[in-house]
């Protein structure tokens, strides 16, 4: 039976609980936001199923395969501006869903939780696009994708790491080959959903309108290069934007504030991977191929597999922009790939303070508006008027190789 005795033991993938036989395994929240797996004593028949599902218990000997490389651009300007990077998640799904299949991803429910779920049609992939920095709730994906699967349905399902080698770890021995694409990301960190509940609740009160969208990442007001928070409502009008440095929500996420504590010993992060591609932003693509910077989003593709290979064939034949490159090439300096971000010393407190204080109290002891953080804000958008801070990104990028 399943025993979590440190937290960073349990990524939160819930393919415990879709094991179970007996349905004796729940997903709950601890105080800091992230699900974790209770096990019904009363109900459990100790198979232990869960135990050997477990990809943190029995993890998987990374095997170095022939690997291909490319950097994609979408053609739909407005997906593409919609999306994180380049759109390749929204070029990937589309050629399933053609196909008769089903897609898997990460969606807001009404009240702007994050959780997995799945589209049929093309009109509604929208829902996936834009990366949530949140970790989503796996609820019951996997069991939904077996049956699919089980059904003769092509499925797409994409994740995190943990969350696609939980499922790959769950399927076992169900025909894969055939049917499944496994598209997983270059996986910073996964923060608390209770933090996003209290930051959505924060912005709902001071914003006099009802929140309709929020994307994480959003390319229109200063460009890929410096994204912003943006928040839209019902109507789609922007009522709020602000930049990486200043917005507390990603400020907690890029100081590695609000992370699960699996995150800061990730056992996912690994070039060779069981997903058939991994996706990732591509910032360096003025290194990379200079001829298509053009600051809207580019999406890194890693291949792992000849099923991978061959699907994105059908990508290959669109109008969309596809360049192959060298995949070493492709992944250097790419840091997130392959090493967990380090635990903020103040993590343990900020937890303390989330789980009992509001957000106002939260913004003034670890967010406040100083003149460092508005010198910072002057000086990215003073750049951008002065067309150069695309270039100083580009010097950083070389530094960071
Ligand atoms: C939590 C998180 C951390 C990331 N960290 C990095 C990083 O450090 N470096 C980097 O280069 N790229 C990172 N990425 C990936 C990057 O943000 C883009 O997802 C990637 O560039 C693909 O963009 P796209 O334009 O092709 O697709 P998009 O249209 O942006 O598609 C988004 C895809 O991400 C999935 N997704 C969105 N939110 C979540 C979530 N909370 N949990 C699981 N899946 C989700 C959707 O289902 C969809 O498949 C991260 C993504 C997430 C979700
Ligand atoms: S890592 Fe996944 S399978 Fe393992 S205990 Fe946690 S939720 Fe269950
Ligand atoms: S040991 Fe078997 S029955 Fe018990 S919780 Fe694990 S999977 Fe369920
Ligand atoms: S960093 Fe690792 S453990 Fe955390 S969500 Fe990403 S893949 Fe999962």
């Amino acid at each position: 039976m399943i025993k979590i005795e440190r937290e960073e033991d349990c990524c939160g993938c819930s393919a415990c609980m879709a094991a179970c036989p007996v349905d004796a395994i729940k997903m709950l929240a601890d105080e800091e936001g992230f699900l974790y797996p209770k096990v019904d004593k009363d109900k459990c028949v100790n198979c232990g199923k869960c135990d050997r599902i477990c990809r943190i218990k029995n993890p998987v000997v990374e095997v170095s395969k022939e690997q291909k490389a490319y950097l994609f651009q979408l053609q739909d300007k407005k997906m593409r501006l919609d999306s994180t990077s380049g759109g390749a998640f929204t070029a990937i799904a589309s050629a399933v869903l053609r196909n008769g299949g089903v897609v898997f991803g990460a969606a807001y429910t009404d009240d702007l939780r994050v959780i997995h779920t799945y589209v049929e049609k093309e009109e509604d992939l929208w829902r996936f696009r834009n990366s949530k920095y949140v970790q989503s709730d796996v609820r019951n994906s996997f069991r939904e994708v077996k049956a699919f699967l089980q059904q003769g349905r092509k499925v797409c399902f994409s994740g995190t790491p943990c969350q696609v080698e939980g499922l790959h770890s769950y399927l076992g021995n169900v025909d894969k080959e055939k049917s499944l694409i496994l598209v997983d990301l270059v996986c910073h960190a996964v923060p608390s959903p209770l933090f996003w509940e209290k930051y959505v609740a924060w912005q709902q009160e001071r914003l006099s309108s009802e929140i309709g969208n929020i994307r994480f990442r959003d390319k229109r007001h200063y460009g890929y290069k410096y994204p912003q928070m943006v928040i839209e409502d019902k109507a789609g009008n922007v009522i709020y934007h602000n930049g990486v440095e200043s917005d507390p929500y990603l400020r907690a996420f890029f100081s590695n504030l609000s992370d699960r504590p699996s995150c800061y010993e990730c056992k996912f992060k690994k070039r060779y991977r069981v997903s058939d591609m991994t996706i990732w932003d591509c910032f360096d693509v003025g290194l990379k191929a200079p001829n298509m910077d053009d600051d809207q989003g580019t999406t890194n593709i890693l291949t792992h597999t000849s099923k991978g290979e061959k699907f994105l064939h059908e990508i290959l034949m669109s109008t969309d922009r596809i360049e192959c490159i060298d995949p070493d090439y492709c992944v250097k300096g790419m840091w997130e790939l392959v090493y967990s971000v380090s635990k903020n010393n103040w993590r343990d407190e900020f937890f303390k303070d989330v789980s009992s204080n509001g957000m106002e109290y939260l913004i003034d002891k670890y967010f406040p508006d100083t003149s460092v953080i508005k010198a910072k804000r002057l000086l990215r958008k003073t750049l951008i008027c002065m067309g150069i801070y695309g270039m100083i990104k580009k010097c950083i990028m070389i530094i960071r190789r």
